[in-house]
């Protein structure tokens, strides 16, 4: 079947042909003809990717009169990229009409702006939930006018806790509208929208459909309450490659645990209703960036999180609504990728594991915390392979070279490498020595030594140590300035812009600290913070020459 087949006009034919498109995708193909002819409701069940946005986006435009300036077009989406996406392709697509106005609206933008354009006579708005009903609430936009509501990636918008924002727009478009709903998933509560909101849809599959959580792969651990944190570290260090999120349920417990875990070296930010919104968007912007490889949120303030590739969400606890559990969950596996949800409980909330197994509809496999030697395992093969990936930098290896040459040669090239992977592997073990088993089960509880809480107690994550040469550098700044390592930590990365993965072991004194960096990253140090002011104090740093006490220089300085 060619484009001219599915009942499009002229001039959508030549924006198709001038994009390029030669044969319609098979969801073109089905929906097309449906949408365009007119006056059905429908659902399109379609992963991204699929060619979808012309299949709602073509038959749109057909519908649209240009010369009037009324909005007739409504289309909701999760996310302020999906919005901007959209807003091109049917900018392209409407490339052969005159005076179109197609308006994206969404959060984070000037709603001002937004309004002004709208109110010029948008013939479509694109609109992510939230700033709809901001827009709505504000009389900005005419819901009357609008003859077709098309809501794109229905299941990602109920997965992001779009539920009330979808129904309270839905129960404000008038009843002769025609709706048309686009999702790669069909769960319960995309099909209670269909069933609430729509008039005997005509339905229509594209390709393999997902389940609700088909590609997710639950797990849990059990653990005695104790022990939660320490299980969470041990997760975290036999998954060297997250890309993460970690529910926690409330914002204590939030600040709480990314608080520790950053002081224990982990590259983590936090994401709770305690910090301002400059606060946030600076972690969201980490975390996006991949500057920091695993965030530390409440449930609402994840809401409407759209970070793409995420491996791993983490239940610190369940949430206490268990409904949540499946947007938690949702934040993974996205655009047909896999991806784990992991959750720890203790003894007394089995029961709790049943009720999610029930709503995802789906067993969720009982795993052990892992143990020194898993940990070790996959963190030794994890540096092999970013050993084996490691591009050669001749320049800066040249410097070292010589010196290199002349201790390692004589030595049989195995044996050299032998000696690298044990530098490690040592490191490790002794990192681990004495740790137990953290696992409990219902009817005897742990089995864990009081070695292993002394020594996890210790702190530290394993990645911190494992890194390579350092630079040490000191600062005159200590615990009288209400310095604390966390503080430090923050503060070094947060005036070189380097990663808080590259910061390794941190002496506090009262009055002054020693803190190393890696080589690598070293480099970018001193330049940046030489000089600066913490708490209105001014320090210095310098390249510390050896291990102990503060120069009596600087004391000096600091009396006069
Ligand atoms: P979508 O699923 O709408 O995000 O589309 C995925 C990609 O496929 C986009 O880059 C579209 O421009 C492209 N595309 C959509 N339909 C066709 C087609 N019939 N032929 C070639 N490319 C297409």
């Amino acid at each position: 079947m060619e484009f001219k087949d599915l009942g499009l006009h002229k001039d959508l034919l030549k924006a198709v042909h001038k994009l390029g498109f030669e044969i319609p995708s098979e969801i073109q193909e089905k929906a097309i003809p449906i949408l365009a002819a007119g006056d059905r409701d429908f659902v399109g069940l379609a992963q991204t990717g699929t060619g979808k946005t012309a299949a709602f986006g073509l038959p749109l435009i057909q519908h649209i009169d240009f010369s009037s300036k009324d909005t007739q077009g409504l289309i909701v989406c999760p996310t302020r990229e999906l919005c901007m996406q959209i807003t091109r392709d049917l900018v392209s697509f409407s490339n052969f009409k005159q005076n179109t106005n197609i308006v994206p609206v969404y959060g984070g933008a000037s709603i001002s702006d937004q309004i002004r354009l709208i109110k010029r006579g948008a013939h479509i708005v694109v609109a992510t939930p939230g700033r709809l009903l901001d827009l709505i609430e504000r009389k900005a936009i005419k819901l009357k006018t609008v003859q077709r509501v098309i809501l794109d990636e229905a299941d990602e918008m109920l997965n992001m806790g779009f539920k009330e924002d979808i129904d309270s727009i839905l129960e404000q478009i008038p009843d002769n509208k025609r709706v048309w709903l686009f999702s790669a998933t069909m769960p319960k509560a995309v099909r209670r929208i269909a069933s609430n909101y729509m008039v005997d849809p005509i339905e229509i599959v594209v390709g393999k459909q997902n389940s609700v959580a088909a590609n997710i792969d639950h797990r849990y651990y059990m653990m005695k309450e104790r022990d939660r944190y320490y299980a969470l570290k041990r997760i975290l260090d036999y998954y060297p490659d997250i890309f993460g999120l970690i529910f926690c349920r409330t914002r204590r417990e939030t600040s709480a645990i990314s608080d520790k875990l950053e002081k224990e070296g982990y590259n983590v930010v936090a994401l709770h209703g305690d910090l301002t919104q400059a606060q946030r968007d600076a972690a969201m912007k980490k975390f996006r960036e991949r500057t920091v490889k695993v965030l530390v949120a409440t449930d609402v303030a994840a809401r409407g999180l759209d970070v793409r590739d995420i491996s791993h969400v983490i239940h610190y606890n369940l949430p206490d609504d268990i409904e949540n559990y499946t947007h938690r969950s949702g934040r993974t596996a996205r655009a047909g990728k896999t991806g784990k949800s992991l959750v720890l409980i203790n003894t007394r909330e089995v029961n709790r594991i049943r009720q999610v197994e029930k709503l995802v509809q789906s067993p969720i496999e009982f795993k052990r915390v892992p143990n020194a030697e898993d940990i070790c395992e996959k963190q030794m093969y994890a540096l092999m392979d970013k050993v084996v990936a490691t591009p050669i930098d001749n320049d800066a290896i040249d410097r070292y070279w010589p010196v290199f040459y002349n201790k390692l040669k004589g030595i049989p090239a195995e044996e050299i490498v032998l000696k690298f992977i044990s530098a490690e592997l040592n490191s490790f073990l002794e990192y681990y020595k004495g740790a137990g088993d953290l696992n409990a089960s219902q009817e005897k509880g742990g089995t864990r030594t009081g070695r292993t809480r002394d020594r996890e107690r210790g702190g530290g994550s394993y990645n911190r140590n494992l890194t390579g040469s350092k630079k040490r550098f000191f600062i005159n700044l200590g615990e009288n300035q209400n310095l604390n390592k966390g503080a430090l930590v923050r503060l070094v990365c947060s005036e070189t812009g380097i990663d808080s993965v590259h910061v390794g072991r941190i002496d506090l004194h009262p009055r002054y600290a020693f803190f190393e960096i890696d080589e690598k990253a070293a480099k970018k140090v001193l330049p940046k913070i030489e000089h600066g002011t913490y708490e209105g104090k001014t320090f210095n740093v310098t390249v510390s020459q050896d291990s102990e006490p503060a120069p009596k220089k600087l004391k000096k300085k600091k009396r006069s």
